[in-house]
Parts: structure tokens; C-alpha cells; sequence
């Protein structure tokens, strides 16, 4: 086994650098993994771009979040996986003790541990997130689908807070690979989708995933009445906004019938405030909910949404890049909007 390795690694504001570090050394409950896949996501490019990330990462530090690869090596207390096998692991894992763990709000823990280090060879999966967030992908799903698993998982649990039913009109602002993925999912869910975007390629991959209307903001700036028209007048069902914009926040507002469900599930940038209507949200009843991250539970189902091939990475992943070309792939997902994921192959 080699000592060193290649490794992005984030020093600050649009400072990233694919370098040798030293192959991360395991402990006791500890695995070692050969990275095989990476994929790129618009959380990385906020960190990238803002230089930290006041939750998951704090530079210099090694980079990237969404992973699927082979042990390479496992800790003497680990007896799950053997070596070799093929495994997919979260970026987080929660203390399961803490008041939010207890209360089946894991994604909320006090003391979450997050793991970065994607963008590399080789990446150390530590003890509790071997232990309570990583699975062997089964022999049907390749690397890459597995690899899908984590930003899946915060999506599968934004639309289970909705509480969708089958045949719910469904609306949803912002068709990046999030929005792609909440319609994807809804029309697993049996939902009848109205997908909101701005760009024609965005629009076409939500009409080829499935979604029932197409409304395009660059033709109608402001589209809530729109859906209206759609749902007779009512409003959607649920609407979700996938966007994480002020303005987009207010559209979901408007466009959801009364006794409807609201989703803010695109956080905006920091210090940002909204205003809403309060006689709408009290007259209307309208429920309004966030969803950040995940659970344990919902990784693991990620996993099965995946294995029976109701989401592939072929409709999120549209490039491959070697690792060395991680800085030229972060400044064009950057300075580009509409892109899909990059799969980094280390
Ligand atoms: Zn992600
Ligand atoms: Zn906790």
C-alpha cells in the first residue's frame, strides 16, 4: 500500500489544489476507501466559491462529499465489509443521543460528524459513519448510481415531509439535479408534476423524467398563476422550491393551494429575509416546512430507490473528469448555470 496519494484539497475562496498528501491513516472502527467515483454538487460549488462551509468544512482540508468505491482497508474492530467489496458511505453520520437524534431528527444532531475527502484516491470513512451510514452497493448498481445516495436521501426526505400522496399536483421551482431529483421522485410517488425552470435544456430533462407540465420562466416571469390555471384554480397540492432565492421562495408561497403544503427546501444566501402574506398563510392554512440533510434512515432507502432503478445517474451525470481536473470543472460549474453533475474519477 502506497503512502501518498492524490488529493483536491480546499485552502480557501476559489482556492483548490489537486495535490499529494499522505493516504489517511485508520483507527480501530475505521475503513479505508479506494475512491472509484466522486460526483460534483452544488453544495461543493458554494464552498468552493465562498471558500468555507460554516457546517460541513472548515479549510485547508481535503475536499468533496458524494462517493462510492472499494475497501481497501478496514479497522480490527470492523467486521461488516471485507476488502474489496464495493461501498457507498455517507458524508455524515449523527450521535443518535442527543435531544434531535432522540427525536428521530438525526439531520438536526447536535454533534454530527461530517466527513469530506471525496475528491481523492483515497478517503477514510471513520468509525460512526461505518457504522450507522454505509452500505455495500449491490452487485446491479454501479459505482456511480451509488454515488447518488446522499443528495438523494436529503431530497427523498424533503418530499416525505410534504406528506405527497399519490395523485397530488406537485410544483416545483428550480430543475438543477435537486429539482430533477424532487421530480424524479414525485412521479415515483405517483404525483402529477409541474416543473418550473427557466432554460430549455433544464425543461427538457424534467419532461424526459416524467413531469406532466413544463412552465418556463423565461417566457413567464412569474409563474404562480400559471399553476393555478393548471389546478383549476387552486393551486398545486405541494410546491418546492429548489432554487434557494428570495423571490422563488414568495412564487412557492403563491402558487400552492389553500390547506396546501409548502417545501423551502433551497437554502438562500446567508442573512437573507423573506416576508410572507400572513392572512394567505392563516386563511389558506398553508403549511410551510424546510428540509435540510439527512437521516440514516432515509440513506437507506436512498439506496433501495437506486437498487430497483427508480433513479440512474445517467439522467444527473452528463461528464466524466480525471481528478486533475477538478479546478477547471468547479470554475465552469460556477460561471454556468444548467449543468448537470461531473463524475470525478480519481
Ligand atoms: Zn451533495
Ligand atoms: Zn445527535
Amino acid at each position: 500500500m502506497k503512502s501518498q496519494m492524490m488529493a483536491a484539497v480546499l485552502y480557501g475562496k476559489e482556492h483548490l489544489q489537486v495535490e499529494p498528501v499522505a493516504v489517511p491513516e485508520i483507527d480501530r472502527g475505521d475503513l479505508l476507501v479506494r475512491v472509484q467515483v466522486a460526483l460534483t454538487c452544488g453544495t461543493d460549488v458554494k464552498v468552493f466559491q465562498r471558500g468555507y462551509h460554516a457546517r460541513m468544512i472548515v479549510p485547508p482540508a481535503v475536499f468533496g462529499h458524494e462517493l462510492a468505491g472499494d475497501v481497501m482497508a478496514r479497522g480490527a474492530d470492523v467486521t461488516r465489509f471485507t476488502l474489496g467489496e464495493r461501498v457507498v458511505a455517507a458524508n455524515s453520520a449523527p450521535c443518535e443521543e442527543c435531544y434531535f437524534c432522540q427525536h428521530g431528527q438525526q439531520n438536526l444532531c447536535e454533534d454530527i460528524l461530517f466527513n469530506n475527502g471525496a475528491y481523492a484516491e483515497y478517503i477514510r470513512i471513520p468509525a460512526r459513519i461505518v457504522e450507522r451510514n454505509t452500505y455495500a452497493i449491490p452487485e446491479h448498481v454501479s459505482y456511480q448510481d451509488a454515488a447518488l445516495v446522499e443528495p438523494l436521501a436529503c431530497v427523498l426526505r424533503g418530499l416525505e415531509e410534504t406528506g405527497i400522496r399519490p395523485g397530488d399536483s406537485v410544483a416545483i421551482i428550480g430543475l438543477g439535479p435537486i429539482g430533477l431529483m424532487f421530480v424524479r421522485l414525485a412521479k415515483v410517488y405517483g404525483a402529477r408534476v409541474i416543473a418550473i425552470g427557466r432554460r430549455k435544456t433544464q425543461l427538457d430533462r424534467a419532461a424526459a423524467m416524467g413531469a406532466d407540465e413544463l412552465i418556463s420562466t423565461a417566457v413567464l416571469p412569474q409563474p404562480a398563476g400559471m399553476v393555478r390555471q393548471l389546478t383549476h384554480g387552486r393551486g398545486a397540492d405541494i410546491a418546492i422550491e429548489a432554487v434557494g432565492n428570495p423571490e422563488t421562495w414568495h412564487w412557492a408561497v403563491d402558487m400552492v393551494r389553500r390547506g396546501g403544503t409548502v417545501n423551502f427546501f433551497g437554502g438562500c444566501p446567508n442573512e437573507s429575509r423573506v416576508s410572507l402574506d400572513t392572512s394567505l398563510l392563516h386563511y389558506s392554512e398553508i403549511t410551510c416546512k424546510a428540509s435540510f440533510h439527512h437521516t440514516p434512515a432515509h440513506i437507506r432507502k436512498a439506496l433501495d430507490i437506486v437498487g430497483n432503478g427508480d433513479i440512474s445517474a445517467k439522467d444527473f451525470v452528463n461528464r466524466e473528469e480525471p481528478l486533475t481536473n477538478l479546478l477547471e470543472v468547479m470554475r465552469h460549474l460556477m460561471s454556468h448555470n444548467g449543468h448537470l453533475k461531473t463524475a470525478i474519477i480519481p
